[in-house]
């Protein structure tokens, strides 16, 4: 079986637990306004790849990823190749290596079949209400609701990912309502990820128009006092 991945990082320290392998995968139906990785739209704009010789390379590091480490699926969305995403997944846990997902939980066909081979699960929270979903993403919320529910049902270990967006949801109504949406799920960890404008010449480079071009970058400690916030509530 083959897939197509935008690259991999060998010794990953911020995409989940100990040192990892990260896999950037091809392929993303979201169009998030902040998206600093436009080029990993497309499903066949990367590299095709059997998961064989995927899991072969991943399988090289493994002396280095101890006991929190192993490997990071992430993307674009990697739930979008399914069915290559099982399948080197089982491939992984055959070899005791621990998996992880970074996934905003849309575009997927089986979600509980890769949730079978996956440790843990690192959920992008895009918007949390219907409307403001859409307008960020471009698309309807039920799709990532839906998987955070399943995650729940399956008891799956979940860690949380949310962009904090100058003007968007850098506030603390915000802040209060995630932390009282989140209160319905089994949260093992929340981190706060300031907005950035790195992907901008990314966007030019590929001529698609960037729409937050008025929007500057999170203001780091701004972003921390928001996270502080957060836990204390
Ligand atoms: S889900 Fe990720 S890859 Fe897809 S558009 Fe949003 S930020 Fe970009």
């Amino acid at each position: 079986m083959f897939g197509y991945i935008n690259s991999v990082e060998t010794m990953g320290l911020v995409d989940g637990p100990g040192i990892r392998f990260v896999v950037f995968m091809q392929g993303c139906h979201l169009r998030c306004l902040f998206c600093h990785n436009p080029e990993t739209w497309k499903l066949e704009a990367g590299l095709k790849i059997t998961s064989d010789e995927l899991v072969k390379r991943i399988l090289k590091y493994k002396n280095y990823y101890g006991k929190e480490g192993g490997v990071t699926f992430s993307g674009g969305e990697p739930l979008v190749q399914t069915d290559f995403l099982i399948d080197t997944l089982k491939k992984c846990k055959k070899n005791n290596i621990h998996t992880c997902l970074d996934t905003a939980g849309f575009g997927g066909t089986d979600n509980e079949e890769v949730l079978k081979y996956t440790d843990l699960v690192m959920m992008d929270i895009k918007a949390i209400e219907p409307d403001k979903y859409f307008k960020l993403v471009g698309q309807k919320i039920e799709q990532s609701l839906e998987f955070l529910n399943l995650c729940r049902r399956l008891d799956k270990r979940l860690w949380i990912r949310q962009v904090i967006v100058p003007g968007i949801n850098d506030n603390e109504e915000y802040i209060r309502k995630l932390k009282q949406f989140l209160k319905g799920y089994n949260v093992e960890k929340v981190e706060f990820l300031p907005y950035t404008t790195i992907g901008i010449p990314k966007y030019e480079k590929l001529g698609l128009k960037y729409r937050l071009s008025d929007t500057e970058a999170m203001d780091k400690q701004k972003c921390e006092e928001l996270y502080k916030l957060y836990q204390s509530i």
